[in-house]
């Protein structure tokens, strides 16, 4: 009597337990990742750099410790003319066609594509190009009030788009309306070329024109104009984008907004330059602010991270010149940043990840639960894996 329960148990659970585990090994590709990043052998991460002694931020970079071969390039090492990108006519979507490139190329969540007479995008998730073929990516529009040019041509451009389009894109709730406000810029800069705390002309400008001082960290908010122009108007009407009435202000343009804030921050590019994001067998960064780890983003290959390390490290250096110890109530004791890094992954060991993208070669999955990210596989390589602490607002 005793036997036969059992046996009929074990007829129930075998077949389920396996299933199970076949689910298990099947979602947690990343969450082995992560186990890798945890134990330090494959790799490792160097020591916290702080713009001054007083900052409560860090960046922390993540190196490689073994050499390995990369399969695939990233859209931005590919010569602009070995890649068509263009317009679909459609809103969240454009064709990418690879001209004589053999390999597959990554194309990192966030990229920007500048139109030539069309609306420029960025691109929603990570995706990996097929060689050979023409690819269709999900993007949104970065640009509300520009029309759309059904096979007009899009540029790729180096800047990756700013955090607060980013903390978008990796919200499970994403919508068009969401990134269209992320994008646009309300406020202009305060005319200043000092800083009123400390003398200093190391001033900095966000994505959001608010002006920091590198030097102290003091900041001054961008003034405010209530000119009814300004309203974001978006338009998403297919047509001729030469023939539309101008909207009076381009504050909703991502490109224009972010070449206003480089242009400015040429002035303290020396010091952003020293934000270490090019060291040997350097894959990604960690960015500790004062409540911990704020997010990571990873690459499998020092030539892939390098394709983008400049524009990452320059989204997080207001974040930097901000965070001080004003008052040396608190302070970033660096030797407690690997426990912070570590208790971040165990964290991330925990999300839920759900699969937003695949084709033959690759397949991104996006994280869900306490923290935000994404990461995407090549066969059974995680070959770039962003975490960040989920944003609280979005625009
Ligand atoms: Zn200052």
């Amino acid at each position: 009597m005793k036997l036969f329960k059992f046996l009929r148990k074990a007829e129930k659970e075998i077949p389920r337990n396996l299933e199970k585990k076949n689910i298990i090994r099947k979602k947690n590709v990343g969450a082995v990742f992560i186990q890798q990043l945890i134990d330090g052998e494959m790799f490792g991460f160097g020591e916290p750099w702080q713009l001054t002694s007083d900052s409560l931020s860090a960046v922390v970079p993540i190196l490689r410790k073994f050499d390995r071969d990369r399969n695939y390039l990233v859209l931005q090492e590919i010569p602009k003319a070995k890649v068509n990108v263009a317009d679909s006519g459609r809103i969240n979507r454009l064709s990418f066609e690879l001209k004589g490139v053999k390999r597959p190329v990554f194309v990192r969540a966030g990229t920007i594509f500048k139109g030539h007479g069309t609306q420029s995008r960025t691109s929603s998730i990570g995706v990996v190009l097929a060689p050979k073929k023409l690819n269709l990516v999900e993007v949104f529009c970065v640009h509300a009030s520009h029309g759309i040019s059904p096979r007009s041509g899009l540029s790729t451009m180096i800047d990756v788009v700013p955090r607060k389009v980013e903390n978008v894109l990796t919200s499970p709730f994403k919508s068009q309306m969401m990134i269209w406000r992320a994008a646009a810029v309300r406020g202009f800069r305060a005319r200043v070329t000092v800083c009123p705390g400390c003398g200093s002309s190391k001033l900095l400008q966000t994505y959001e024109a608010e002006i920091v001082c590198m030097q102290c960290g003091y900041v001054i908010s961008p003034t405010l104009r209530n000119d009814p122009g300004n309203e974001v108007v978006p338009r998403i009407r297919v047509g001729d984008a030469t023939n539309r009435v101008r909207q009076r202000t381009r504050r909703d343009d991502l490109i224009t907004n972010l070449d206003e804030m480089r242009k400015f921050n040429q002035e303290v590019e020396k010091m952003l330059s020293k934000i270490p994001a090019d060291l040997n067998s350097q894959i990604g960064i960690v960015i500790i602010d004062s409540r911990g780890v704020l997010g990571l983003e990873i690459f499998d290959h020092p030539d892939s991270w390098r394709a983008f390390s400049r524009s990452i490290v320059h989204n997080y250096a207001d974040i930097l010149a901000k965070e001080r110890a004003g008052d040396r109530l608190f302070e970033l004791k660096t030797d407690k940043v690997s426990d912070a890094i570590r208790r971040f992954l165990e964290k991330a060991q925990k999300l839920s990840e759900t699969s937003t993208f695949k084709n033959k070669i690759s397949e991104t999955w996006m994280f869900s639960g306490e923290l935000a990210g994404e990461y995407t596989t090549m066969g059974s390589d995680v070959i770039h894996l962003t975490l960040k602490r989920k944003a609280t607002k979005y625009a």
